[in-house]
């Protein structure tokens, strides 16, 4: 771990006091009508006996909602005699794009989520980046970052492994991901980029897990269900809530991955997408994935684009507009080495709902077995 670095970034909490306090983390923001003003991050810290210290993240991306809800809830409801350790709550870390709904902040149109490890004397996002890494990462044993599939995306509600070199780093980021209990458990590594939030944390060693529950820049009722019992479920993992408070699933979660870049159909021309399947169809590589039209050329005939991979549609693009290079659809197959699961096991775990242009996952109470056993 590097030497803390200089940051004028402060804390009005206590992270060392025991029971429940809430604060902000003030990033100092010199604005034109602004002198001396901050961007006030909230933080809570509900801390009690011994036990390890789990950050909890949310609003990374600002328009992906279910994470800072479950989050604000557990602040308020959470008595901290039930906590064995410490719990550190960040629900709304980039909070300039969080009071924007957009998935980047709108001080410096940067993307948290690429920002790290940060800079302590950058812009208001590379600040908040460097804080999380310098100050919160050292704190935590473990790390949750709760996604969505923001403005742009319509995403299975699931659990994501964060990939770590380290054998035994590997086996408790997957179990972390396995006891939240989501239909399924994603290996999702971000196209490689370091300058994740879960990267970093795996990086100084923390336990990581993340989410993506459904998106579209919406409140997914069905995601936030499964959200809310989710992080219970991996703080009772972590140890740090009781068993009474979780719900754990009866079955092992089945685990895919997003092999990059095949996992991606990219579009290769401005226009308008029309997908051919919904997420949680099974696909094939080679297969039509979907067509651009030309709206404003209606005599030239569709692009057709297919799928690179073997496996489910993941997620789908949310608004028709594209562009070359857009991402159009996401394709997750079973992890390497694990038997192929067949389509029913897939639907035997899962429950299709129709959604507004889309349909998502649902997890069924009483479901079997998942096909591909941890
Ligand atoms: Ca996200």
């Amino acid at each position: 771990m590097p030497p803390q670095r200089a940051s004028t970034v402060r804390a009005t909490v206590d992270f060392d006091k025991p029971g429940k306090q809430t604060g902000f983390i003030q990033v100092p923001h010199s604005s034109h009508d602004d002198a001396w003003g901050v961007v006030p991050v909230p933080v809570a810290v509900i801390a009690n006996g011994r036990g390890p210290t789990v950050l909890l993240e949310g609003g990374n991306h600002g328009d992906e909602y279910e994470g800072p809800i479950a989050l604000g809830e557990l602040i308020r409801d959470l008595d901290p005699a039930a906590v064995s350790g410490r719990l550190i709550f960040i629900p709304a870390i980039n909070l300039p794009a969080v009071m924007a709904a957009r998935r980047t902040s709108p001080l410096d149109d940067l993307n948290l989520n690429r920002s790290f490890p940060g800079d302590p004397l950058g812009s208001p996002t590379q600040q908040i980046a460097a804080y999380v890494n310098d100050v919160l990462f050292p704190l935590a044993d473990a790390f949750l970052d709760l996604h969505s599939g923001g403005s742009s995306l319509a995403m299975i509600p699931s659990a994501i492994v964060e990939p770590a070199a380290d054998p035994d780093r590997m086996r408790r980021n997957t179990a972390a991901a396995q006891a939240f209990g989501a239909p399924v458990a994603v290996v999702i590594d971000n196209r490689g980029d370091p300058r994740t939030a879960t990267a970093s944390a795996a990086r100084a060693g923390l336990t990581v897990m993340g989410t993506e529950m459904a998106g579209a820049g919406t409140v997914s009722i069905e995601a936030l269900k499964l959200c809310r019992r989710g992080v219970r479920n991996v703080l009772a993992h972590l140890g740090v809530l009781p068993p009474e408070m979780a719900d754990p699933p009866k079955a092992p979660t089945p685990i895919y991955e997003l092999a990059s870049p095949s996992a991606y159909v990219l579009a290769t021309d401005e226009g308008v997408f029309e997908p051919h399947h919904e997420n949680g169809d099974e696909v094939r590589a080679g297969e039509p994935a979907g067509r651009i039209h030309f709206l404003g050329d209606p005599s030239r005939p569709p692009v057709e684009l297919a799928y690179q991979a073997d496996g489910i549609l993941y997620g789908r693009r949310h608004p028709g507009r594209v562009w070359p290079g857009a991402c159009c659809l996401v394709v997750a197959r079973p992890l390497e080495g694990r038997r192929r699961p067949e389509r029913r096991d897939v639907r035997n775990r899962v429950r299709l709902r129709s959604q507004p242009g889309h349909r998502l996952l649902h997890p069924l109470d009483e479901g079997p077995a998942g096909a591909v056993a941890q």
